[in-house]
């Protein structure tokens, strides 16, 4: 995946009728963890509503604390992909933290026999973890998104994306989140968006952004826009490919992370600000 090695290597990709490339921009907004129909639904009817092709939904939720809420798992997969098939989203970012996990979500999708497909993602915590990183290149499958781990060298990262690609997976997206700094950061973690045009320097990969769980917080800047959003135009600005966002249409009743879930209503207006962002620079 790194730029030093053979010229003629990809340089993007499609799947499932999209692309990803260094040059363009896709929107991965949706649900950091599947709770329930309801909210799936409601989600993915404001997506369509606003021309969407792509979402998150986190299934399988690594947690910090194991007394908190896990993700349904392999259970809620059926309908899950049924309902993005409804709403013919065509591609869904969705965690795995085991290598069953992709055998789970294969069988799901064909279960469901809709055209939905699936970005599998490598959470920070898993950055590392060499033993998945191997089986998710050993796949053909699905692409990869991997994010940069929160508490290593940005080198050590983009090692771990050629991780998957040595075992023949280069479909691969690497996403910048944040980095965990000491405690008296106002964000739940530091934005390093500025990080973008290195990676793409370095590498052939297209750069997603995060900047839900880079800031973690939807406060309000005096300006009365979210740093979530501030955050967001930073990062297009810099040349991001692909966003990351978290939405809820009830962020109080979400089981993770609502204090960073922005509002479906909110959706028109983030879209057209990535637009803008993008069309500018
Ligand atoms: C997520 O995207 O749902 C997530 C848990 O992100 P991260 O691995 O960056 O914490």
């Amino acid at each position: 995946l790194g730029r030093h090695s053979d010229a003629e290597r990809q340089t993007g990709f499609d799947y499932n009728g999209i692309h990803f490339d260094q040059d363009n921009l896709n929107v991965f907004a949706g649900l950091c963890a599947v709770d329930n129909p309801t909210h799936v639904e409601e989600m993915l009817r404001a997506l369509k509503d606003n021309g969407q092709q792509c979402t998150r939904m986190g299934a399988y939720k690594p947690r910090t604390n194991p007394y908190s809420f896990q993700g349904h798992g392999a259970d809620c997969l059926p309908w899950v992909f049924e309902l993005a098939g409804r709403y013919d989203i065509r591609v869904v970012a969705m965690e795995v933290t085991h290598e069953n996990h992709v055998q789970e979500i294969e069988q799901a999708l064909e279960q469901t026999g809709h055209p939905t497909g699936v970005m599998l993602q490598v959470g920070t915590r898993n950055t590392q973890n060499f033993e998945l990183l191997k089986a998710l290149g050993r796949q053909s499958t699905f692409p990869v998104l991997l994010k940069r781990g929160f508490g290593i060298t940005l080198n050590e990262s983009l090692n771990a994306a050629e991780y998957l690609a040595t075992e023949g997976n280069t479909n691969v997206i690497f996403c910048l989140r944040g980095m965990k700094t000491e405690a008296g950061n106002p964000h739940r973690n530091l934005v390093d968006f500025a990080h973008i045009p290195v990676v793409k320097r370095l590498t052939r990969m297209p750069v997603c952004i995060d900047p839900s769980h880079s800031v973690g917080v939807r406060d309000r800047a005096p300006d009365g826009m979210s740093d979530i959003v501030h955050a967001t135009a930073q990062g297009v600005i810099a040349g991001a490919n692909m966003i990351l966002a978290d939405f809820h249409p009830n962020p109080e009743k979400a089981l993770v992370d609502g204090p960073q879930a922005m509002l479906p209503r909110d959706l028109p207006r983030f879209l057209k600000d990535v637009e803008l962002c993008h069309e500018t620079y």
